[in-house]
């Protein structure tokens, strides 16, 4: 009786762990949708960071499919501390390449039907390939496009990837992020369960929780990636001055959708399927006179 007993406690345990695991990996997926398998190499190091890194993308090419190659051999370089900008139409591959630099998925992996491509993206120097996937996250404050929430309270969402800072930061993260009246307002205030199974948040609400996540870490690498376009103008204006100052000192790359935020950009590049099509600075490119100067006058006119 007694020897039963024994074995059925130890499986209540380990009943609780496997339960608490799959509660973690349930939220995980929530958050990275289509997360696949990266695996770090045996032995891999941490990312070394000093500051502000330098990134670095060495001809990278990369299908989701191996049938349809997405970028076709892209290069170009972000200085410690500086801001390169990415614009072009919808589907040209510039969400791609935020996943990849924030390593959603490795450009060479030939795993049959696996994502596969080729070249290289470097943080001060060193292939995130070979140093360890979460040293790379840790790096890197990313707004997606589409933010999806944990199934957690609000200030857990907020204090992800933080969570020693606190209910008073989380606070200041979620003001600069103009989403703290919003969340005062709630019966449960941050305490209130969000994402699928909780309160539904908007688009715009979820992006300025995703925000005030980004702005409470900050790490030295920022990724916005259409990052108001789901907030209304007055939402935009008063949040792309929060942005501004986020990305000072910071290695930032900005895929932008409304081109007044990427005046100042270091070199803007103009992505058209796949392939940088035009690079340089806002003026340089305004009187190139190509597609860039036409995107500008486009929105110039206040048609778009
Ligand atoms: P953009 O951000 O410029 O709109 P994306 O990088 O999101 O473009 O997408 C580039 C191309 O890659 C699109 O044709 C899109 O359909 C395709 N794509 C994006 N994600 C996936 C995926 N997970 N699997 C297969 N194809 C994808
Ligand atoms: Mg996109």
């Amino acid at each position: 009786m007694i020897q039963l007993y024994i074995p059925l406690g130890f499986l209540g345990v380990l009943y609780r762990e496997i339960k608490q695991s799959l509660t973690d990996l349930d939220k995980m997926f929530v958050l990275l949708e289509k997360e696949r398998e990266i695996a770090d190499q045996p032995g891999a190091q941490d990312l070394v960071l000093d500051g502000p890194p330098s990134v670095q993308f060495e001809n990278v090419r990369f299908s989701y499919e191996p049938a349809r190659e997405i970028l076709h051999g892209i290069s170009f370089h972000i200085p410690a501390g500086k801001t390169v900008a990415v614009v072009g139409p919808s589907g040209s591959g510039k969400s791609t390449l935020a996943r990849l630099l924030y390593r959603f998925y490795d450009v060479s992996n030939h795993e049959p039907g696996g994502p596969h491509g080729g070249g290289r993206i470097l943080i001060n120097g060193q292939d995130i390939r070979e140093v360890t996937q979460s040293s790379v996250r840790q790096a890197i404050g990313i707004v997606p496009q589409d933010t999806v929430l944990f199934n957690d309270t609000i200030e857990y969402n907020i204090l992800y990837g933080r969570p020693e800072a606190g209910h008073e930061a989380a606070v200041a993260a979620a003001q600069a992020a103009h989403i703290h009246s919003f969340i005062q307002k709630l019966p449960l205030g941050y305490a209130t369960t969000v994402g699928e199974r909780g309160l539904k948040l908007s688009g715009g609400e979820k992006q300025r929780v995703a925000i005030a996540r980004t702005l409470l870490k900050n790490p030295p690498i920022v990724i916005f990636d259409e990052a108001t376009s789901a907030l209304d103008s007055a939402n935009e204006r008063a949040i792309q001055a929060e942005l501004k100052s986020a990305a000072r000192n910071k290695t930032s790359l900005v895929i932008a959708h409304r081109l007044s935020t990427v005046v100042d950009a270091h070199e803007i590049l103009v992505l058209v399927n796949g392939e940088i099509v035009e690079r340089g600075t806002h003026s340089q490119l305004v009187s190139a006179g190509g597609v860039y100067a036409g995107m500008w006058a486009l929105q110039q006119s206040g048609t778009d």
